[in-house]
């Protein structure tokens, strides 16, 4: 069996271990160019989202392992959706988060659960009240932590 081949079946069983069904690695990967989907939001330091789930990410290398990589940060190469089987889907299914899809586009409903910290007015955002209360444990930690 060339090498090629038996690199390419390595890459596809660890990105279907990282949520890739076979079809999308069949449809989606192997081109020069892909385009990310963020399947779970992006935060910054101050622990506010900067990218909300389904933003898109353009223009990467198709390279397996880059696409592994970015497939455990929750960025894959479609869209975020009911039937996703990525782990940040399906507990977003398992707390009740609705994905609607439209026209093979799909859209999130935006976070259902906020909080606003008492330190310091930021308000913190989260798809399930479990993500925002460890959120908002990372926050304090992070920036009021007094210790
Ligand atoms: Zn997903
Ligand atoms: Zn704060």
């Amino acid at each position: 069996m060339p090498t090629g081949i038996t690199e390419r079946n390595k890459a596809n069983a660890e990105l279907a271990s990282l949520g890739y069904s076979i079809k999308s690695l069949e449809k989606e990967l192997w081109q020069p160019k892909v385009t990310l989907y963020r399947h779970t939001p992006a935060y910054n330091n101050s622990g506010q989202m900067s990218d909300d789930i389904g933003t898109t990410i353009k223009n990467l290398t198709s390279e397996p392992s880059y696409i592994a990589r970015c497939a455990r940060l929750g960025q894959f190469t479609f869209p975020p959706s009911e039937s996703c089987i990525c782990p940040w889907c399906k507990e977003r299914k398992e707390q009740g988060v609705d994905v609607t899809e439209e026209d093979g586009a799909t859209s999130v409903v935006s976070p259902l659960h906020s909080k606003t910290c008492e330190d310091c007015g930021a308000i913190l955002q989260a798809a399930s009240s479990g993500g925002l209360s460890t959120k908002f444990k990372y926050h304090k930690e992070r920036l009021h932590s007094e210790a």
